[in-house]
């Protein structure tokens, strides 16, 4: 029983309150001690941002899935894809799970981003774009019943079945 609880506590995982929709964030999660996702480019169709917040830390990290670091991305500020994420995020679990996974300390009346004691923290873009492929693959499956075992990275399925 004790291994079932590190194993879980190594990535929590929280089911999103609301169904997906493709639009602006395509992809957000909190796993893996971040918040992350993947926000579309506002000026260029072929590009995305990969954009995570790590709890705790609030370290910011966004590049392109080209791997190439975001350029609205200076010091301790967001940049427009992290705020999208965050809203994004807020809007599918709700402010009060955003904040106590990301251990936000949130004032009355002050947004999320006001409470990140942020800094920039690159983390890996390849691993969050892969994780979205394989999300953006499993739309694409036939329905069925029988379980996917990859499945179980994906929030929302456990929460649908
Ligand atoms: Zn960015």
């Amino acid at each position: 029983m004790a291994v079932d609880v590190e194993r879980r506590s190594v990535a929590p995982i929280i089911p999103p309150v609301k169904p997906r929709k493709l639009a602006k964030v395509p992809f957000v999660e909190l796993a893996d001690g971040r918040l992350q996702g993947v926000v579309s480019s506002g000026s260029d169709v072929e590009r995305v941002y990969v954009s995570s917040i790590g709890a705790g830390s609030h370290g910011l990290s966004c590049s392109t899935n080209n791997n190439r670091p975001c350029g609205g991305l200076r010091g301790s500020y967001p940049c427009k894809h992290l705020q999208a994420l965050l809203d994004e995020a807020v809007l599918q679990y709700g402010a009060d799970r955003v904040a106590r996974y990301l251990r936000i300390d949130v004032e009355e009346g002050r947004s999320l981003t006001a409470g990140l004691r942020a800094h920039h923290e690159p983390s890996p873009a390849a691993t969050v774009f892969s994780s979205f492929l394989r999300h953006l693959a499993y739309l694409e499956l036939p329905d069925t019943t029988s379980p996917v075992p990859e499945l179980h990275w994906f929030p929302s399925v456990g929460a649908a079945r």
